[in-house]
């Protein structure tokens, strides 16, 4: 390996070894497979890199497939979101298809395959079909119609694509051996009959194509080189590479399968059909609520495509499967916005701070710098003035020595402002302090060049001017799950795990900058957290999400 190379995973290793014997580059070609029964979610964005980062590397066509082979369960509507949700991470696809374009030519290639004797028609129902597999050391028994003259397979698997047969009348079977070790070569079914309409081929089709009858062929018909998939899939490769075969002529260029472990996330669930769940029990507001794992989600909640790329690329493809800490994902959020998010200043859960000795009235524009991470991010002007928010916790009335915010009597720097010093609180009648009272000193303003300017304090709290603050609905965000693996528990339910306090509102006090603010834009509040606006948000009522707090405090609250 030449020095400084990054080392090859092995679904690398496995294409250049297929470079270096029988495969040309040309033939190089990728693609990913959703099924649109869902929107997609942080193990999808795995695939997603995987696929197409393969395609970056190797210069290859990556197509986007739609395996939409059961209507029951698939929607326009997550066509579309998947769409929107591979562009957004920044990837092109060569070609859009459809598992569905294909349903002419599988039924075709189905009837030639009944007339080899391949196929048959089985008309059992399909417990009794179950009953017959036998198990894994004990060979299955035939069914009474795998010996179907053609003809009639023929006609009758005519009469189930023209739906005139019912929905759970008849099979089409592959007929392959019982007697397998691999179960799944016991004669698979490769079509049922199902009078439902499809989201793009209407009601032209009553039979619908299984998965391993439809993905090697969709396939193979697009000449994908290798198809990636999930190790679930490792006992299907044999029936994959079996239809391919009955398919494809001799010498012809044939896809093949491999496999790759799913990657599983901390605290929450990566299946479209739990997510569904949550969405159609109301646990959450929508399929992009921004506590969701779903791209979407994550992109409301105020994540980056580079975020959620450097996340996938980082974890890598392996073998075997595992669970991945969430906060390695918050970790990826932060290291990307640190660097883009303009700092702000805003107060979660104000107090009031009166500076006794500022004139009533006045008021100055303060000079802030927008990213100190970025000098060509510039600066913006804040307001200052003698009424201000800070947050409750930076203040206490009497503090020990540890204690590096506001108290009576210490000093600490407003940001970007003057030096002040506790001086007294004023209480209500059940003694919370509705105001504290400081003094400051004029010549202490930051940047001034003064020798109070320089002067070092403890402490440097975040503020903002009473009378300028825009209000702000502020939703908090955690986690949605309290354990770490919601569906690990064999007794429980993945619902029951459910974190209460995954979302929490609250109103927040803003700079005046960011009244012009628009949804998705990032901005980081300091001392707090990074924020995203929300696509809720309006002139009249801006609404920030918290994508995620400055340090990891998940750790420390359990
Ligand atoms: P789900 O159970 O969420 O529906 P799926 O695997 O059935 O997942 P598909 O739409 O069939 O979803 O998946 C498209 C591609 O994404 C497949 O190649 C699949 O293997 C891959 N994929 C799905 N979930 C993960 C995951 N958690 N980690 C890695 N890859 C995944
Ligand atoms: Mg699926």
């Amino acid at each position: 390996m030449a020095e400084g190379k990054k080392s090859l995973n092995f679904i690398e290793q496995i294409i250049e070894e297929d470079l270096k014997n029988d495969y040309k580059k040309e033939d190089l070609k990728f693609r990913f497979p959703p099924e649109p029964n869902g929107y997609l979610h942080i193990g999808h964005a795995s695939s997603i890199c995987l696929n197409f980062g393969l395609g970056e590397k190797y210069d290859a066509p990556v197509n986007l497939r739609f395996d939409d082979t059961n209507p029951m369960k698939e929607e326009q509507e997550y066509v579309d979101a998947i769409k929107r949700d591979v562009e957004w991470l920044g990837f092109k696809w060569a070609k859009e298809c459809y598992a569905s374009d294909y349903f002419q030519q599988l039924y075709d290639w189905a009837v030639e395959m009944i007339k080899n004797g391949d196929a048959y028609v089985d008309s059992q129902t399909s417990e009794e079909i179950a009953e017959q597999k036998g198990t894994p050391t004990e060979p299955g028994k035939m069914s009474p119609y795998r010996d179907r003259s053609v003809e009639e397979n023929l006609e009758l698997f005519e009469k189930m694509k023209n739906g005139d047969t019912p929905e759970r009348g008849h099979v089409l079977r592959a007929k392959i051996d019982m007697a397998s070790p691999n179960m799944l070569m016991r004669d698979p079914v490769m079509y049922r009959c199902l009078h439902k309409s499809h989201h793009r081929t209407g009601s032209d089709w009553k039979i619908y194509p299984m998965y391993d009858w439809a993905h090697g062929e969709s396939d193979f018909i697009e000449s994908i080189s290798h198809s990636f998939c999930t190790l679930e899939f490792l006992p299907h490769r044999e029936l994959y590479n079996y239809f391919v075969e009955k398919v494809s002529k001799p010498g012809e260029f044939r896809p093949k399968q491999r496999e790759f472990a799913r990657r599983n996330l901390s605290h929450t669930i990566v299946s479209k059909r739990k997510l569904l769940q949550l969405v159609e029990k109301g646990f959450v507001e929508s399929w992009d609520d921004p506590r969701m794992p779903t791209i979407s989600g994550l992109r409301r909640r105020g994540y980056t495509p580079e975020s959620i790329r450097k996340f996938a690329d980082s974890i890598g493809v392996g073998k075997r499967e595992n669970l991945i800490d969430v906060s390695h994902l918050e970790f990826c959020a932060r290291e990307d916005l640190n660097k883009i998010a303009p700092r702000v200043m805003g107060v979660l859960d104000p107090v009031k701070l009166v500076i006794t000795n500022y004139p009533e009235g006045e008021e100055e524009w303060l000079e802030a710098e927008n990213n100190p991470e970025d000098e060509s991010a510039g600066s913006r002007q804040v307001p200052f003035s003698r009424e201000l928010y800070i947050e409750k916790e930076d203040f206490k009335e009497s503090a020990n020595r540890k204690f590096f915010r506001l108290s009576l009597g210490k000093e600490v720097r407003l940001k970007n402002a003057y030096i002040i010093k506790g001086e007294e609180v004023v209480k209500d009648s059940e003694g919370n302090i509705t105001e504290i009272h400081c003094t400051y000193d004029p010549k202490s303003k930051s940047g001034s060049g003064t020798e109070e300017s320089m002067r070092k304090v403890k402490g440097t709290l975040h503020w903002v001017s009473v009378k300028h603050a825009l209000e702000a609905e502020i939703r908090l965000y955690d986690r949605l799950f309290s354990v770490d693996e919601p569906d690990g528990d064999k007794e429980k339910d993945y619902l029951d795990f459910i974190n209460p306090e995954s979302l929490e509102v609250v109103t927040g006090y803003l700079e005046p900058s960011l009244k012009d603010a628009k949804e998705q834009d990032k901005v980081q509040f300091q001392r707090i957290g990074y924020f995203c606006v929300d696509r809720d948000s309006t002139p009249d009522k801006p609404v920030f999400n918290r994508t995620v707090g400055l340090r990891d405090s998940w750790s420390k609250k359990q």
